[in-house]
């Protein structure tokens, strides 16, 4: 059965959405951007990083668009000042405990967090506080987890219970000490984990990335003694042999 459509307005446009879509997914498929960061679509959908929120006509305070679905003659506005705001002052907390090394870091250019920064024009930290300094987890052969950059997104947990059905992370501790890492904090190497990678494809951060061996081969290619075979996995089935 078909079903019911919805009139709302979002930022002037006069929207018609079927019942039980959230107004991030109205927004979007009428053209209006709204920002995320936690959000994954079917995957992640919890409203935790309140990135998305905007205000509706007649309500207190914000609402969290991902979550929150469309009704009959809603008038929802995504850009005043007070959202606008409010977003800034939200990005700055994740940011004042987040270490900023985007110079050297793997995800530059392909960040959501620093792509955000940018978006919502946030240029110094105004909250400049405690910071948490983790222990990186590189023991795995090919997955790094650096909780430092990491934004308490839960999108690598999702992805992992739910997609890979695995669970092999979770957020452990409470308040300011909270983590996304394993039963026992371990090293991803000492769990259960696959490293089939599907965390890395959702993290928005450089929170979690694929170990880099390039160095490594690069040594390989000088040595004059060595047979040196590069071959690119998965799909592309090709090999090339240095010729000596
Ligand atoms: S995770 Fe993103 S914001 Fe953080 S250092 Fe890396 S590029 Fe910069
Ligand atoms: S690599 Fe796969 S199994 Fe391991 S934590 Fe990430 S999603 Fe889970």
């Amino acid at each position: 059965m078909e079903k019911e459509l919805i009139t709302l307005t979002i930022d002037g446009q006069v929207i018609k959405a079927k019942k039980g879509t959230t107004i991030l997914q109205a927004a979007r498929t009428a053209g209006i951007d709204i920002p995320t960061l936690c959000f994954l679509k079917d995957i992640n959908e919890v409203g935790d990083c309140r990135m998305c929120i905007v205000e509706i006509e007649g309500r207190r305070g914000f609402a969290t668009s991902c979550i929150q679905k469309v009704e009959e003659g809603m008038v929802v506005h995504t850009n005043t000042s007070n959202v606008l705001e409010a977003r800034q002052v939200t990005l700055d907390l994740i940011l004042s405990n987040h270490v900023k090394e985007c110079l050297t870091c793997i995800r530059s250019g392909n960040c959501e967090l620093q792509n955000l920064t940018n978006k919502l024009n946030v240029s110094k930290i105004e909250y400049p506080g405690e910071m948490i300094k983790h222990e990186i987890d590189d023991a795995s052969p090919s997955i790094v987890r650096d909780p430092n950059k990491c934004v308490l997104c839960r999108r690598c947990i999702s992805t992992c219970k739910k997609v890979q059905k695995i669970g092999a992370i979770d957020c452990i501790n409470r308040g300011f000490d909270s983590c996304i890492s394993t039963v026992g904090n371990l090293s991803l190497n000492d769990v259960n984990c696959t490293f089939c990678g599907q965390c890395i494809q959702s993290c928005p951060t450089g929170a979690l990335h694929e170990k880099e061996t390039i160095d490594e081969v690069c040594l390989k290619l000088k040595d004059p003694d060595t047979y040196v075979i590069a071959q690119t996995a998965p799909a592309v089935r090709v090999a090339i042999r240095r010729r000596i």
